[in-house]
């Protein structure tokens, strides 16, 4: 199993397991190792369903401190059905790794409920631009101490005309934090985001 070989711990391999991934993919083989020996910028271009979800989750769960109960990992992300979807992947890779919560952030639901979910404690929150850009202007959330950052799917994203509210973000987040941005393509708006918030990104391609 090649997953043991990427630097990955004991309650993370144990998830993986119960996954039933048997082999990393492509995108996880180059980015899971990056993200785990350094704290840099990554821009990785991979389309959906190459496993990117794995391949910033895993050592995103990794490197969460479950007894510091600050918002440290925001992650972006276009739709309500994609945050979701993260949200629930995140919960599997981390049930054996006590006390990390992850909580997702979306329009079209109570806002007063999201608020209360991420007042009870919010290592990780998975959002939608709109909506978070919401919950920063009524003050329900803090992103001031986060650690890392992560835009996935950042073309979609843009497409879906989110570039004001994703400028107005990041612009809350400390600078020293990690930046990891995932695209299937990489048109100008992504460029731009990722000149202006990004140091040095490690860049790889599947
Ligand atoms: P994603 O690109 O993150 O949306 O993942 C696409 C699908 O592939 C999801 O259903 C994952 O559960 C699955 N998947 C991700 N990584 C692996 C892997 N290493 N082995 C088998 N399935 C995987």
């Amino acid at each position: 199993n090649k997953f043991e070989q990427l630097g990955l711990n004991e309650s993370l391999l144990l998830a993986i397991k119960d996954l039933g991934f048997e082999n990393p993919s492509e995108v996880q083989e180059k980015a899971i190792p990056v993200l785990l020996e350094s704290e840099t910028d990554l821009v990785a271009l991979a389309q959906t369903g190459t496993g990117k979800t794995a391949a910033f989750g895993f050592p995103l769960i990794q490197k969460i401190d479950a007894d510091n109960r600050n918002t440290q990992a925001l992650i972006l992300s276009p739709t309500r059905e994609l945050c979701l979807q993260i949200t629930n992947e995140l919960k599997l890779y981390s049930k054996y790794e006590k006390g990390i919560n992850v909580v997702a952030v979306y329009g079209g639901a109570s806002i007063s409920e999201q608020a209360r979910e991420v007042k009870r404690g919010a290592q990780i929150i998975v959002a939608t631009p709109g909506r978070m850009q919401d919950m920063i202007n009524r003050g329900y959330v803090n992103i001031s101490q986060i650690n890392y950052c992560i835009l996935d799917e950042a073309d979609e994203m843009l497409n879906m005309g989110f570039y004001e509210d994703i400028v107005s973000i990041l612009s809350t987040t400390p600078d020293e934090k990690n930046t990891w941005l995932f695209s299937a393509t990489m048109p100008a708006e992504v460029s731009r985001i990722a000149k202006k918030f990004m140091h040095e990104p490690v860049e790889i391609t599947v």
